[in-house]
């Protein structure tokens, strides 16, 4: 089957208007969030269920047509476009947009891999329930593309990050099949776990179609606080102090540098900034209760006073309402949006132990004054769960683009500091086709042939996603 029998074909399979395949219609899916790159596609395909996705599928294998499947679009790993050969089809999940079941009592729910995350958590919510996963771009972003990237966000402290909220999957193989796992066990062992395979697979092994969601009560109360420091060591103090008090109430704890805020009152000046000073570091915390309001602020009272008295705390700020608290968050979720106006930057996605943190900033930022004098750490992160955002922008009149040259030595130096404080170099943002040769890097040969063996195994034409991750 030639390109025009295979769009011929997708057409009569999926209507003349769901087959985009002219420039001004394709573009928004061939371009990457970050602006950074634009591939091409022979035409995006926008399937309206399971069954018409393996339909797909299966003129794909047909065809010998490489597919690269695509959610909201949102990565920042270069996995959700085409690279530029023109010969994939971008299949976009977009139009799989229903919440398939509730069952408030099993505190699961069904649903599409096209719904968008705010839309899942607002159907959680409408069961009286929490659908905790939650990140800056959940306007937009699915939920398949957030299995398939297995993100995080600003709750894996206290509920996990994707792959914890997921109990069942339904995907479609790269051989076109369906394979139907939707089941909201929670206990389930019966051999190999398929489910955590397709999960963080960032679309190399199959679509996701729908997915099982783990729900949570609903906490009766949260209280926000935003908390002054002087280092990072400081914040890992302020980080024990607030477990030790509080132990699973504490739902988020975040670092934000001083020059993170910084950029945020620059491109979003509206943004209230409550303790604008000359502070070096930031906290925003967040506490839950299934008690009461009033046991919230209780709890984050004691243990802020515990740590203004270990002198731990320079200043803090508790949010007195619901659009105070919105207005902290916005803070903390306003940082990549501003870093992205800025212009662009090398970003690293780094784990690390809790523990290592601060001797890593502490160790890793004169290296890069070193090798790069002036350039501009933007560094904040999901501290409580050892994940920084440790993104170095140019030094001041350096051209953004100029700068970016320097991106393979930048990385270097950041992260063979991560391998030797024994982290990871993809914390929640995954692999995709940035960090594929820096996974090749500092895997070991044996997990890379482990997991080639796998992408053969299961997609031995090799349609699915191709040059990403591996
Ligand atoms: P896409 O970008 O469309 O795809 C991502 C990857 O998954 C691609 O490899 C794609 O091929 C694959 N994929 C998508 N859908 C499917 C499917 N149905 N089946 C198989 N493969 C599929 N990430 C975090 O983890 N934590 C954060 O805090 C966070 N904050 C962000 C903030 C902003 C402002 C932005 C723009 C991004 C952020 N991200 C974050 C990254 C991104 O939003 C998440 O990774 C998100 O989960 C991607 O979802 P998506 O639907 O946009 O997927
Ligand atoms: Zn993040």
């Amino acid at each position: 089957m030639d390109a025009t029998a295979f769009l011929a074909a997708c057409r009569a399979l999926l209507g003349e208007a769901h087959v985009i395949a002219d420039e001004q219609g394709m573009a928004p899916y061939l371009r990457d969030w970050r602006g950074r790159f634009t591939g091409r596609a022979l035409a995006v395909l926008r399937p309206a269920d399971t069954q018409q996705v393996a339909a797909v599928v299966r003129l794909c294998v047909s065809a010998r047509v490489p597919l690269v499947p695509q959610g909201g679009n949102t990565g920042l790993v270069l996995g959700s476009v085409p690279d530029a050969s023109g010969r994939a089809i971008v299949l976009s999940l977009a139009r799989m947009q229903t919440v398939r079941q509730v069952d408030a009592l099993n505190r699961t729910m069904t649903v599409d891999a096209g719904v968008i995350l705010q839309r899942a958590q607002e159907a959680a919510a409408e069961h009286g329930c929490l659908f905790p996963l939650s990140l800056a771009a959940e306007g937009s972003c699915t939920i398949g593309g957030n299995l398939s990237t297995n993100a995080g966000g600003t709750a894996v402290l206290r509920y996990g990050n994707a792959r914890e909220l997921c109990l069942g999957l339904e995907v479609v193989t790269p051989q076109g099949e369906v394979w139907s796992g939707l089941r909201g066990l929670r206990k389930d062992n019966t051999g190999y776990d398929l489910r955590d395979l397709f999960i963080g697979a960032e679309g190399t092994l199959g679509v996701i179609t729908g997915a099982v969601l783990k729900l949570y009560p609903q906490p009766k109360a949260s209280v926000t606080a935003l908390a002054a420091l002087d280092s990072p060591a400081q914040a890992l103090r302020l980080l024990s102090i607030m477990q030790d008090h509080c132990a699973a109430s504490l739902t988020g704890f975040e670092l934000m540098s001083a020059f993170c805020l910084q950029l945020v009152a620059k491109h979003f000046p509206a943004l209230a900034q409550p303790l604008a000073g000359a502070h070096a570091q930031y906290a925003l915390l967040e506490l839950s209760s299934s008690e009461s309001a009033e046991h919230a602020a209780l709890l984050l009272e004691r243990a802020l006073g515990a740590a203004l008295e270990q002198g731990v705390v320079r200043d803090a700020v508790v949010a007195a309402s619901a659009a105070q608290s919105r207005g902290l968050w916005n803070l903390r979720e306003h940082i990549p949006l501003a870093q992205a106006a800025d212009g662009k930057n090398i970003k690293h996605d780094i784990s690390l132990p809790v523990s290592a943190i601060a001797d890593f900033i502490a160790a890793t930022e004169p290296r890069l004054q070193a090798a790069f004098p002036g350039c501009q750490l933007v560094c904040f992160g999901h501290l409580g769960d050892g994940n920084l955002h440790f993104n170095v922008a140019p030094p001041k009149g350096v051209a953004h683009d100029d700068f970016l040259l320097s991106q393979e030595a930048v990385n270097r130096v950041v992260h063979d500091a991560v391998a030797a404080c024994g982290g990871s170099i993809s914390a929640e943002h995954g692999i995709g086709a940035l960090k594929r040769d820096e996974l090749a890097r500092y895997k070991s040969p044996v997990e890379l042939n482990l997991m080639r063996a796998i992408k053969a195994a299961l997609d031995p034409l090799g349609l699915m996603n191709p040059g990403k991750m591996l």
